[in-house]
């Protein structure tokens, strides 16, 4: 019996054999068991029939080209693994070798995405062409899962492009690039009209270089740009890891560190000597804890959502044809652009057609700037500015089946809207709000609807932000769920659901973590020292500076709802530390924020200008000693806290959500994989994180005590999951 192999072999009249990946027990090609021992026995085969044939093409009957390295495995290499994980990765990759040297033209025929080790087989060809199809797209984006390409993709793309434009273009942030771009940088060398034209190209190529060899196993080959034994690229080589750590701000990211080691250390040696030490760097991402939480996060948490894991189940797939913006300002012509975008009509409603027009302004300029940066045409920008239409008349939403309201944050103001439009659109039109603070029950009870009546929050900028927040309301039907989720995902955006409370989710917990660092303020913390601490622990801007963003007012304003609301409900107001530093700012140095020129930063003509001297004197600054860790982990804990409490209240539908809310929507550090996965990653798991919790308890006040839930759940020796 001959053994299983994923890889075709088709030898045509001209001597051309065309290997054709197809794994028969998944949707797309990964570099699991059965492609290793189908790529074993092919570099075999090709080896031992050399002399029978001409050229080699190397192609994907998947709609993929391939879909790169097995992430379940990678995430459970441990440390203890090095030998046999080593060994495993170098066996692979001594494959990619032989293929490039074997002495006959080898293309690759990529007629789909190719990412990561779908784009390291192709880097281990001589030639690649690229099919322009839907999707196609090639790329390294393994640092976005804190890992390294370490298939030959770092020494490869070292070698192919230089040493610069590897780490810029491909390696340090991992873009994804499109046809167009891709042969712009030199990562594809043509691009094919259809599938015939695909492998018409590879094998014209392979034909006409009958004696094809890689560069780098040219005599006499040298790396793009020189390498560091060369004098002029020496001469930059320090700038190199103090931009990253610019870039970094100090966050406990190993992924492009390593890849940066890897880069410079492999060009400075010969290819075999190279892609060993990338194997080196691998592990060493591979086996921490960091890789396994961006992976679950970015990869399966995100997948499980794009599934629509959140999504009522048993409703119809449900598509959006016309939405009604209610409100042309800084959110309502965001909104506009990003449906616009998605092939959606918009008609972009406010008080005056003037101010829906500059709403529609917005969408101008962004399209303008696709434009010249050569992202997309002309007439696709114009047909996406046709579909807004900017208006003062609530009659031009007739027939629209979705409202996603924008007006100013006051709850009369929304209902008041909402009772000018409800009977202009489809009759089962869905209602949605972009509130950020009004509870979503209460403001349906300004429309006839209730079931169809939702929180559709974006987050700021809309056309940049991927994350929708989806909140139901008490009387929100599942329907309404689903087409809501629908939709979010038809504008291409990343949606969460959860139930109503103060601030739902993502404010709620955001809150919860800008205090604990304005209540450090009023400690006598040095101010500089808590932003420092702040985007250490990877969050990408400095807690202070936040606040200022936000304006002291609103979380006043919001203070004072929510208490009385409390008071009203017979509850008792706990107060946060926070409040007197910003009631002090507010009423005894008329700061409040960045928009009113003055926050706990100074302002020139709107520019940050430096920490407020002020402070000093104000909260004794630089009086009180805290150990740097505490100040990261009152942050961090802070908000595991409030979100174990999110879910205690049935706020948090599931973990997903949570921990891809928390990063894409607050800015949760990216390298924890998310609140929740937070606590599971802590050292200690659970009883860890538990414990420390009763240490910063009594350290700085019973809000760190842990949840019972948590508690329990330690005692049971569970993880979230
Ligand atoms: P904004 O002040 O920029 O825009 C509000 C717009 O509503 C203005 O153009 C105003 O003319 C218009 N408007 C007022 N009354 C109207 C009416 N009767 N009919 C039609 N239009 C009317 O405010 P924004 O920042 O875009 O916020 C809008 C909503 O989005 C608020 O509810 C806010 O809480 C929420 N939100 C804001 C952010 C943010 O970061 N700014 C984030 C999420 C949600």
């Amino acid at each position: 019996m001959t053994e299983k192999n994923m890889i075709g072999w088709d030898q045509d009249a001209d001597g051309i054999v065309t290997l054709t990946m197809d794994d028969p027990d998944a949707s797309a090609n990964t570099m699991n068991e059965l492609f290793g021992t189908s790529l074993a026995a092919t570099i075999d085969r090709l080896e031992k029939d050399k002399d029978s044939f001409t050229g080699v093409v190397i192609t994907s009957a998947k709609k993929t080209f391939f879909a790169g390295g097995n992430l379940q495995m990678l995430m459970a290499v441990k440390p203890e693994d090095a030998k046999e994980f080593t060994e495993r990765v170098d066996l692979m990759k001594s494959y990619f070798r032989r293929l490039e040297t074997l002495g006959k033209p080898v293309v690759a025929a990529i007629n789909g995405a190719a990412l990561g080790g779908g784009y390291e087989i192709a880097l281990a060809c001589h030639h690649r062409v690229l099919q322009d199809v839907k999707g196609a797209e090639v790329g390294l984006p393994e640092v976005t899962l804190g890992l390294l390409p370490g298939g030959g993709g770092v020494t490869r793309t070292v070698r192919l492009l230089g040493i610069q434009s590897a780490l810029l273009n491909v390696l340090l942030q991992g873009q994804r690039h499109k046809p167009a771009k891709a042969l712009e940088l030199g990562l594809v060398d043509e691009i094919a009209s259809d599938r015939d034209d695909l492998l018409a190209k590879a094998k014209a190529w392979a034909k006409a270089n009958p004696a094809a060899v890689q560069p780098w196993d040219v005599k006499g080959y040298k790396i793009p740009g020189g390498t560091p034994s060369s004098p002029a690229f020496a001469a930059n080589l320090p700038a190199f890891p103090s931009n990253l750590k610019k870039q970094l701000k100090g966050a406990p990211m190993p992924a492009p560190r390593n890849i940066m080691a890897a880069a410079v250390e492999g060009a400075q040696v010969d290819i075999d000597t190279a892609t060993k030490i990338e194997t080196r760097y691998l592990f060493d991402v591979a086996s921490g804890q960091v890789s396994t939480n961006m992976i679950k996060a970015f990869f399966f948490d995100l997948q499980a959502i794009n599934k629509g894991g959140s999504r009522p189940d048993g409703y119809q797939p449900w598509t959006s044809k016309k939405v009604l913006v209610l409100g042309a300002g800084m959110m309502g012509a965001g909104i506009a652009y990003s449906a616009a975008r998605s092939g959606i009509e918009v008609v972009l409603k406010d008080v005056s057609l003037e101010a829906a027009e500059k709403g529609k302004a917005y969408s101008e300029k962004i399209l303008g700037k696709a434009v010249s940066r050569g992202q997309l045409t002309q007439e696709k920008a114009d047909e996406v500015l046709a579909r807004i239409t900017p208006t003062d008349k609530a009659a031009d939403g007739a027939g629209a089946d979705l409202i996603v309201e924008a007006v100013f944050e006051s709850a009369d103001l929304k209902k008041k809207v909402f009772a000018e439009v409800e009977h202009v659109v489809a009759p089962d039109a869905l209602l949605g709000s972009n509130t950020s603070t009004l509870p979503i029950t209460g403001l349906a009870e300004g429309v006839r609807r209730q079931a169809d009546f939702i929180g559709i929050h974006f987050f700021s900028p809309v056309d940049k932000m991927p994350l929708v927040e989806i909140i139901a309301g008490e009387k929100t039907s599942d329907a309404a769920v689903a087409k809501a989720v629908d939709f979010t995902l038809q504008i291409k955006k990343t949606p969460i659901v959860v139930n109503d409370s103060r601030g739902f989710f993502t404010s709620r917990v955001i809150g919860t973590f800008i205090n604990e660092a304005v209540a450090m303020v009023g400690e006598g913390v040095a101010p500089s020292s808590i932003e420092q601490a702040t985007t250490q622990a990877g969050y990408p801007v400095g807690a202070l500076a936040l606040m200022d963003e936000l304006t002291f007012t609103l979380p006043r304003k919001i203070r004072e709802e929510t208490k009385a609301a409390v008071e009203a409900a017979g509850g008792k107001w706990t107060p946060h530390p926070a409040e007197v530093v910003l009631d002090k700012l507010i009423d005894e140095y008329d700061r409040k924020g960045r928009s009113t020129g003055a926050g706990f930063y100074d302002y020139v003509d709107g520019k940050k200008a430096g920490l407020w001297p002020g402070l000093k004197d104000a909260f004794k600054s630089g009086t009180a000693e805290i150990p740097f860790q505490d100040m990261q982990e009152r942050m961090l804990f802070a908000e595991a806290l409030e979100t174990v409490k999110c879910f205690d209240e049935g706020v948090l539908r599931t973990i997903p959500d949570a921990n891809i809310g928390s990063i894409f929507g607050i800015g949760f550090p990216p390298w924890t994989g998310g609140v929740i996965q937070y606590i599971n990653q802590y050292e200690g798991g659970l009883t860890g994180f538990a414990g420390r919790a009763k240490e910063l308890a009594d350290r700085y006040g019973e809000r760190f005590n842990p949840p019972q839930s948590l508690v329990e759940k330690a005692e049971r020796g569970e993880s979230y999951e």
